[in-house]
């Protein structure tokens, strides 16, 4: 507003000026008379202004010219660019100037802002290699996919730009589910970039995906190579997908295959679970049954797993639960207290009938970190020391409501997995199942057994569940009671049931 005022006011004083100032110069006496070639010319003041200005703007562009013509002897001397350069050098600088602002758009998440500004430097500039980064970082920002993917491809033409287009082509096929094509040109990216550790995991992750493991190993071993992976994160995965790839063969029948791949994964991770029971598994048909120990023995001893005990008792299946017992003793000594060990010697003593010695190792862990697993296990005990029908039902009940304790779980996305896999079967995502437990809210646990009270006040009637037993001790409540806990519960080996929400339980109107 003010700002407005001055100008006004500063062109009403220039106009003024110039009136002022004329006026006073057609009052002045002439200067003098020019005479040439005979005829007269009277010099008036206003004249001697005019002709000063013309006279200043001829010797400016005087000065062009010369700069001009030295640039052309210059070039006729053989200094080509000399020419060019003349006329570049000014185009130049504004074609950087609008570059510069395309990236501070870009950089402000102005998206419109950048491909309007690099689009302008690319008309003073000429350097696509340039310009169309940020056009095509720009059209990506907007989500205009076509402007993207077209840029992309011209990039993809010039070979200084070529591994930036073919990344952002693989991208948009990312982002729009096509990994077929995003591996192939993830495979072609690596070609021109081995050691870009970017590229090198999504081709990782997309050959896992496809189930290619050996191309998949491949890689992997380039990132190591490349010095992107630490030798130990390269040891894991390398087992992963040797183990993985050891489960496609056994899948097509090529046992010796299998057998070859899964020693592999074993010798790199010792203690990854899966490869240690599977390796376990082949020993045992192929009558290794020391290797077959050693290998669950190595795993049980980074870390006590169900599948593991369940492995070890399949060595021996014929043997008598106090046999078995005695053969588990080394795997129970090592991890004394952990609770994967205390449910396990408990489960070994209800097998031998032993219950006072299962309620002792067992110990308080059925109140202190009560699963599902745990809490039918005390339900088991209290059962076989004859306790009445009320209590054991009681511990049942709370089963349902219990944590399902350590699950195979994607660390991603959090899917609960029946069984262990290379991949997660939700997210899809290459080795993240861990054995942990899920955390769920109490109330989310106890939602679908709010009238499990009244279930079990109206089964006191009914006939008694009966313990049965089978592989080493399957726990398992008989099938004639209708409202108890689903009949597959956590028995040892079995890894404790994958339902990642507890049963609705069967009530029944009879
Ligand atoms: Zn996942």
């Amino acid at each position: 507003m003010l700002w407005t005022l001055l100008k006004i006011i500063l062109f009403i004083a220039i106009v003024v000026g110039a009136v002022f100032g004329l006026s006073i110069l057609t009052e002045m006496d002439n200067l003098g008379v020019l005479i040439v070639m005979g005829r007269e010319f009277v010099i008036t003041p206003l004249i001697a202004v005019v002709g000063t200005i013309v006279l200043l703007l001829v010797v400016w562009l005087l000065f062009r010219i010369v700069g001009l013509l030295v640039a052309t002897l210059r070039f006729l001397n053989g200094d080509e660019t000399a020419m060019s350069r003349y006329f570049d050098r000014r185009s130049e600088r504004k074609g950087y100037e609008a570059l510069g602002e395309g990236m501070m758009a870009l950089a402000a998440g102005e998206g419109r802002l950048a491909i309007r500004k690099a689009e302008r430097a690319e008309k003073y500039l000429s350097r696509p290699e340039l310009t169309n980064l940020v056009v095509a970082q720009g059209a990506e920002m907007v989500g205009d996919r076509a402007l993207a993917t077209e840029t992309f491809k011209q990039l993809v033409t010039d070979d200084r730009t070529k591994f930036v287009g073919v990344r952002g082509l693989m991208k948009q096929r990312l982002d729009a589910g096509d990994t077929e094509t995003a591996m192939k040109l993830a495979e072609k990216a690596l070609a021109l970039r081995p050691k870009n550790a970017e590229v090198q995991t999504t081709l990782i992750g997309l050959q896992s995906k496809h189930e290619d493991w050996a191309g998949a190993r491949g890689t992997l071993a380039a990132a190591l190579k490349a010095g992107n992976l630490p030798r130990d994160v390269h040891k894991r995965r390398d087992a992963v997908l040797a183990l993985a790839h050891a489960r496609e063969a056994m899948a097509e029948g090529q046992v010796a295959a299998a057998t070859r791949d899964v020693a592999e994964a074993n010798r790199l991770a010792p203690g990854l679970v899966p490869a240690a029971v599977m390796a376990a598994r082949l020993d045992v048909e192929a009558g290794r049954k020391r290797q077959a120990a050693k290998a669950v023995r190595k795993a049980w001893d980074q870390n006590p797993h169900p599948n593991l005990a369940a492995a070890f008792a399949a060595i021996e299946p014929d043997e008598t639960p106090e046999q078995r017992l005695k053969r588990f003793r080394p795997l129970l000594a090592k991890h004394a207290g952990h609770p994967e060990v205390r449910m396990l010697e408990a489960e070994l003593h209800i097998a031998a009938e032993d219950f006072p010695a299962a309620r002792k190792a067992l110990g308080d862990l059925a109140e202190a970190h009560p699963t599902a697993r745990s809490v039918t296990l005390m339900a088991a005990i209290e059962r076989g020391e004859g306790a009445e029908d009320r209590v054991v039902r009681g511990w049942l009940a709370r089963a349902v409501t219990a944590s399902r304790g350590d699950q195979w779980v994607c660390s991603n996305c959090g899917h609960v997995h029946e069984d262990w896999a290379p991949i997660c079967a939700n997210c899809e995502t290459f080795d993240t199942l861990d054995w942990s437990e899920v955390r769920q809210s109490q109330a989310a646990l106890a939602g679908p057994a709010q009238m499990l009270p009244l279930i079990v006040g109206a089964l006191e009637d009914q006939s008694e569940p009966e313990p049965e037993e089978a592989e080493i001790v399957e726990v398992t409540e008989a099938e004639d009671t209708p409202a108890e806990v689903d009949p597959d519960s956590p028995a040892p080996g079995a890894e404790a049931a994958a339902q990642p929400e507890p049963e609705e339980p069967r009530a029944t109107q009879n």
